[in-house]
This record gives structure tokens, sequence and C-alpha cells, in this order.
């Protein structure tokens, strides 16, 4: 299990600076200030994972055989409340941060989950959701009247059998696809597709999946295969790298790259030339991007996470219980920011060891 530490030993370490608009230093946050780390990124994303269960048990996620019958979720007692979380969510607003992944295990598990958007989406935020998309169909509308902007759907495969071999999961890939269709009738657009690729099990979805979404304004986002979590069995021979993704699409539909969005966007984007569209490469382990990384992590219990792959987590949820006014919360956050050092995509190697790493359905991924 992870180690939490206790926020109240972090101290800001010295001499950090930000890119662009300066670091908040010493122990006052203004409002509005933004927090940069030890390697001068500065604090700009929050994923916050609404719960740690899931009706898929992906193989790369929550395999089935480790998250079984008995495995000890979190009690309700122990999950932020929705006020907990928009309090926590707007301490984090005045710090800088500018987006919000609301994130699980499936958040869509989370009973009256449009109480909570609602209540986020009175914020300066671009506020969007990750889901696996079995119950999207019934619940994009009511997000969408909430107030959240965008979904992207987890899809590795358009053939049930390898759907299902990925996701070890009754869930009919046609029930995912009407998920989709809703939420893009809802104007939860572009929504984009997420699918993990590993090696000897879905390779044949890239073409797939890149041919059934072109021209439709969704966008497809080929994921390398990553060794998240402690469970998970990752190997370095099941990724299949981006230039070979790449490669395999471009074989059938002519692309060419697309330039990004935005400094620090984690997908390479690539369009057709053809004008039917476009897709993203996430080259998390080939081409590794920790050097623009801007995001922190809330876990379902109030832990702050400074990377995917963390192994210790600094208890925010002891602070918002034990009454800390706003300005506490504040700093102890920035406090946790500016110590940040992390950058395990770029110096993984197959040794890396990963036995004390945390569940990605924890932290959210
Ligand atoms: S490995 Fe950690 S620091 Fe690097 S991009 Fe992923 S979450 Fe960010």
């Amino acid at each position: 299990m992870s180690r939490i530490l206790p926020l109240a030993d972090l101290r800001p370490p010295r001499g950090t600076g930000g890119l662009g608009a300066p670091a908040v230093e010493g122990d006052d946050v203004a409002a509005g200030a933004t927090v940069a780390d030890a390697r001068g990124r500065r604090l700009h994303d929050l994923r916050i994972s609404v719960t740690d269960r899931c009706n898929f048990r992906c193989v790369y996620c929550m395999p089935k055989d480790v998250f079984g019958r008995d495995y000890p979720f979190l009690p309700h007692a122990a999950l932020l409340t929705f006020e907990e979380i928009a309090r926590v969510a707007r301490a984090f607003t005045g710090l800088g941060v500018g987006k919000i992944r609301l994130t699980g295990g499936e958040p869509l598990l989370r009973k009256n989950l449009e109480r909570l958007v609602a209540m986020l989406a009175t914020m300066p935020v671009d506020l969007t959701l990750t889901t696996n998309g079995a119950l999207l169909a019934r619940k994009a509308r009511p997000l969408a009247d909430a107030g959240l902007k965008r979904v992207t759907v987890s899809l590795d495969a358009l053939d049930d059998a390898t759907f299902r071999a990925m996701g070890d999961t009754d869930t009919p890939v046609a029930q995912v696809l009407d998920g989709i269709d809703a939420a893009s009738r809802a104007g939860l657009a572009p929504v984009k597709i997420n699918a993990v690729i590993k090696r000897g099990v879905n390779e044949h979805a890239i073409v797939d999946l890149a041919r059934r979404f072109r021209g439709t304004g969704h966008i497809v986002r080929f994921i390398e295969y990553m060794d998240v979590g402690a469970t998970n069995g990752w190997r370095m021979d099941d990724v299949v790298p981006a230039a070979e993704i790449l490669e395999r699409v471009a074989s059938v539909f002519p692309i060419e790259p697309a330039d990004p969005n935005y400094a620090g966007e984690v997908a390479l984007r690539w369009r057709y030339r053809d004008g039917a569209g476009e897709i993203g490469v996430i080259a998390s382990v080939t081409q590794a991007f920790c050097r623009d990384c801007t995001r922190m992590r809330l876990s379902t219990d109030g832990k702050l996470y400074t990377c995917l792959f963390a192994t210790e987590g600094h208890d925010l949820r002891e602070l918002v219980r034990g009454g800390a006014d706003d300005a506490t919360l504040a700093r102890a956050i920035a406090a946790v920011w500016r110590r940040r050092d992390d950058r395990y995509s770029e110096v993984r190697t197959a040794a890396t060891p990963r036995e004390r790493r945390i569940e990605m359905s924890y932290i959210g991924g």
C-alpha cells in the first residue's frame, strides 16, 4: 500500500522558479497566482477520482485476479463528499488550475455525479470526464445539462471478443458506441476516444478504430500500453510504439502531423490528408512528456498525488475535515506542488520496481 505523507511536514524547496508567469514563493499564496514545481512546471490540471470502483476489469488497470469479489474498496465514509471536492477544487483554481477532469474507477458509478458537475461548472475551468462509456447513453444529457463540457471514452476495440478480452466485461461494444452517440448529441463534443494498444491483443483495432471514427468529428487517441499500478504485469514487449501505430494508420489512410492545440498537450496530433479529421497518439513510453506535465491527482479519499506512477500521497482530507481554512488549504496544495520532482516516464526502464505503485483505478488515469 502507499505511503501517506503528513502535509504538516512539507516545506517548499528553495530556489524553484516557474515558466511564464512567476511562481509563488514562500508560504503565502496570492489569489490567482501560479505555482511551479521543482522542475519549473506550473500546476494547471487537476484530475479528480470520484470512485475507486469500476464495472469493468481491464487487464491493464483492474485485473480481476487482484480486484476480485473480496477486494477492499474504500468505504463510503472515506470518500470526499461533493462539497469537500468542490472546496478543494476551488482552492486549486486559485492556484492557476484551468482544467479539471473527473475520473475513477468509473466516475459514472458515483451516484448523482451531475450534482458535483454542477458545482464545478461554476468555476473558471475546462470541465471534462473520462469514462468507459457503459453508462454514458443515459448519463450524457444530464451531465451536459449540469455543465460538463466534453467526455473522453475508453474503447480498445470494435469487435466484442477483443473488447471483452481487454476489459474483462460482458458489456457489448454497441453499448459504448451508443454512449458516444449520446454524448455527441448532448453537445459533449468533440468526443475523444482513448484506445490502449497491447501487442498481440488488439493491434488490429488500430485501423478498425481509425476507419470507424474518420469523418465523425470524434478524435481517436491511441495510447501505448503502460506499466500503471503494481498489478498489470507489464513488459516492454507489450508496447506497440506510437511510430508503429501511426505507420499502420498511414498505410491505409494518409496522415500528416498537426500542431499541438496548446503547449504540453499530451497527445501528438495527426490529421487525415483528405480532411476527414484527426487522430492522436499518446507515446507515454517511447516519447515521454514529463517535462510538460502539469497534472496533480486527487484520490477518491482526498490524497494528493503528483504523478500517475506515484508511490506516496499527501493527505488533504485530514486538513479539510480538521477545520483548515481556505488559505491553509491553498498553502498545503502549493507546498506539495513546489516539492514535486516527478518524471517517471523519462527514467523508466524494464527493471523499474513496481510493487509499491498506487493503482490507477484509485488515483485516476
Ligand atoms: S510519468 Fe508522471 S510526471 Fe511523467 S507525464 Fe506521467 S504523470 Fe506526469
